[in-house]
């Protein structure tokens, strides 16, 4: 176990979207900056990771010199800023533990190698993912469909991709619903349909006319696997083809669809929040004040994991500026603070001395009128006397 006696300035947890632009924002504010990145498995189930084409960035393409690469390395950057590399440590490495200290109020972390450090703040920008579909219980035949975006997860970033392609949402609930009516209502793809994968619908009864006038196929057979090549193209789910989907039924169908989207919920990295108790809404989202703050003073939420915003990584990039900005606001008001009570204290010692030194002169005058260097500490006793 490891000690650490320095008080970061700023924690920030998770290197993705938030976390990268929260760590980019804390040390360019020159603010004394911790950073906790995680591991390979935090890193594996982190969307961050899956983001292999980012097509929603106006100014990256449009240009005649377009930003196709800010920087290679946001934290290999910041290392070589003369100046602010000192501001900064990087730890490849996951908190597992979060507490708040009751005396002081800042914030004790503990990682995953059981190494401790202090902050007076913290960001957390851990993140959510994606429930996936499973086929035959297991989400591996969907994962190669996925890393080429047949299957996708994000209606903001890809529903565009459904104007010319058969697509469909995946899942039973209301999402998957909605979901389908609005993209049908975008792009008017060739067909729209619903896979409930086996499960019963629970569609609100608002979207019942909805997806009868958009004729969206509602398909409830469970998906057994995927015709295509994921290189290429996706072309069907193949279902089990059982009129009652008796469990022993071996016969099977294929149902077009090229473009799929999992509405199937999502799991939030939300457990340093609960360990600190802070506020969460039914979704997993930590609930927080327009600058990130969540109920726990001090601790700031930024990226997917905050219950408001876009799910998308400039949402992420502002909302990362807007909570480190506010910590450092308040960082400068304690320091602006602690300076002008120093400088008052400074003041009047000065005073007190020349006050004293006043006092001595009139000593000198008084006695022997040569200059005595310990007069000040003896001036009571000699004006006294
Ligand atoms: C397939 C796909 C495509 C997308 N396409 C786009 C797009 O085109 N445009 C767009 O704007 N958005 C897109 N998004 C959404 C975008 O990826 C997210 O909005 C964004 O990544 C959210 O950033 P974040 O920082 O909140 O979380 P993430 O980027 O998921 O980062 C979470 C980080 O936290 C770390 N972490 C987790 N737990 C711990 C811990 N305990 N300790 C330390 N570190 C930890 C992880 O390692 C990771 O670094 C897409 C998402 C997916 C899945």
């Amino acid at each position: 176990m490891q000690n650490q006696e320095i008080i970061y300035d700023i924690a920030i947890i998770g290197a993705g979207a938030a976390g990268q632009m929260g760590v980019l924002r804390s040390v360019l504010n020159n603010k004394n900056t911790i950073a906790f990145t995680g591991d390979a498995q935090t890193k594996r189930k982190s969307r961050a990771t899956w983001v292999h084409k980012v097509v929603n960035m106006p100014m990256a393409a449009d240009l005649n010199r377009p930003i196709s690469s800010a920087t290679k390395d946001t934290f290999e950057w910041i290392k070589a800023e003369s100046g602010f590399a000192d501001k900064f440590t990087d730890m490849q490495e996951t908190v597992i533990s979060l507490e708040k200290d009751k005396v002081t109020g800042h914030f004790n972390l503990k990682t995953n190698l059981d190494k401790e450090f202090k902050a007076k703040y913290v960001l957390l920008a851990t993140g959510i993912m994606d429930i996936q579909p499973e086929i035959d219980g297991s989400i591996k035949p969907v994962l190669p469909y996925a890393n080429q975006g047949h299957v996708d997860y994000c209606v903001r970033c890809d529903g565009h991709k459904s104007k010319q392609k058969i697509t469909a949402t995946i899942g039973h609930t209301a999402a998957a619903a909605w979901v389908a009516i609005m993209l049908y209502e975008r792009y008017q793809p060739p067909a729209m349909k619903i896979f409930t994968n086996g499960q019963t619908p629970e569609f609100p009864p608002e979207t019942l006319p909805l997806l009868e006038a958009y004729k969206i196929k509602v398909v409830r057979e469970p998906i057994i696997g995927i015709k295509g090549d994921p290189k290429e193209k996706m072309e069907a789910f193949i279902l089990k083809d059982c009129d009652n989907l008796a469990e022993d039924c071996n016969k099977t169908k294929e149902e077009p669809v090229e473009l799929a989207f999992a509405m199937l919920g999502q799991i939030a990295y939300n457990d340093l929040a609960k360990q600190v108790r802070a506020d969460i809404n039914s979704r997993g989202n930590i609930i927080c004040n327009p600058k990130g703050e969540s109920s726990v003073t001090g601790l700031y939420v930024a990226g997917d994991l905050r219950d408001t915003g876009k799910y998308q990584i400039y949402t992420a990039w502002d909302q990362a500026v807007d909570s480190v900005d506010d910590m450092d606001a308040k960082l400068r008001l304690e320091y602006r603070e602690e300076f002008l009570k120093k400088s008052k204290l400074v003041k009047d010692e000065i005073q007190e001395e020349v006050n004293v030194g006043n006092e001595s002169e009139l000593e000198l005058d008084k006695k022997t009128g040569e200059f005595d260097p310990h007069c000040n500490e003896q001036s009571d006793v000699a004006i006294h006397s």
